[in-house]
């Protein structure tokens, strides 16, 4: 390992923190990833030394909250408001994520694994954006590199969240790595069925018990493609039949409502996680070009279709760019 000796963490630079404290902080809508990105991130820097608190820009959908209390562990306090802060972003890079005074914050690291976004830093800063299947992929990796312990509990929860991001590695986002770290991740915390707690996850996150509202929202993303702005919902399900046809047509006028918010287009991706697939549900100016491009067939299904990252944001990138 002498490999890992030369490079390791203990030879690089400190982070810049101007203000103390550092929040560390997942993107809007959080997902488990970034919410328990976050917790363990923390972990991470509090083990370097820092001053670190896991915050979240929301409270955690049904999934994230079965994770956390199946393991013990607190929900981070929602902050929306980053002005004058030091800032570490767990899970994407883009401003749309951020808090709006994402600007009047300072920008100490980023940890991600989606394409590189629009944020920027006044300092030097920490960037470990790996292509990997999940932004918890790259932390235990971290740990491993500075030498700090991920108890029990965290190793837990981000053994869940690479579960959760690669659709318990069904996913095409899936690396060897992610797989890797999940076994290492399972010997920390003493875990032995890996597939029936991604299950039992799933389970917990294929609960539509909540208004149309709050199911488009629950996993929604906006994106700029040329002129274009389109916001991008999904729902990874056990089945996408639990959607009933009642249900589908109250998300439908969900999604209209969202459109008029000065969307040109709404996508909601209903993907069933045994299928390997996903129903495409879309209203805007560009709903044919749209569910063309996905491939999606004559009933809006797209067979192999699993990830928003992947196979959905680019084709539509390149389309409308
Ligand atoms: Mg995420
Ligand atoms: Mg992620
Ligand atoms: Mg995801």
């Amino acid at each position: 390992m002498a490999k890992v000796e030369k490079f390791s963490g203990a030879y690089t630079a400190p982070i810049t923190s101007k203000n103390g404290q550092i929040l560390v902080i997942g993107h809007k809508n959080p997902d488990t990833d970034s919410i328990v990105g976050a917790i363990a991130a923390a972990n991470l820097y509090k083990g370097r030394g820092y001053d670190v608190k896991p915050v979240a820009q929301g409270e955690p959908a049904p999934e994230t909250q079965f994770v956390l209390e199946k393991f013990g562990l607190e929900s981070p306090e929602v902050v929306t408001s980053v002005a004058g802060k030091d800032i570490f972003l767990v899970d994407y890079a883009d401003l749309k994520q951020a808090p709006a005074d994402f600007s009047e914050g300072n920008l100490c690291g980023i940890i991600d694994h989606h394409k590189m976004g629009d944020v920027s830093s006044n300092s030097p800063l920490e960037c470990w954006i790996w292509p990997v299947g999940s932004s918890n992929t790259i932390i235990k990796v971290m740990h491993d590199f500075y030498g700090v312990e991920i108890p029990r509990e965290i190793a837990s929860a981000m053994l869940c969240a690479i579960l959760s991001d690669t659709l318990i590695f069904n996913s095409p986002t899936t690396t060897p790595l992610d797989q890797k770290v999940v076994k290492e991740l399972a010997e920390i915390a003493g875990i032995e069925d890996i597939e029936a707690l991604g299950m039992e996850m799933f389970k917990a996150k294929s609960n539509l018990d909540a208004s149309p509202k709050a199911l488009l929202n629950r996993d929604f993303k906006d994106f700029e493609m040329g002129s274009k702005k389109i916001g991008i919902g999904q729902l990874e399900l056990i089945s996408e039949e639990m959607v009933t046809p009642e249900l589908k047509q109250a998300l439908v006028e969900e999604m209209n409502k969202a459109k008029a918010e000065g969307r040109d287009d709404v996508v909601l991706v209903l993907t069933d996680i045994l299928k390997k697939g996903s129903r495409l549900l879309v209203v805007g100016d560009d709903s044919a070009e749209i569910a063309k491009v996905l491939g999606a067939d004559s009933e809006m299904w797209m067979d192999g279709v699993l990830s928003r990252k992947k196979q959905i944001v680019p084709p539509l990138q390149k389309q409308f760019a």
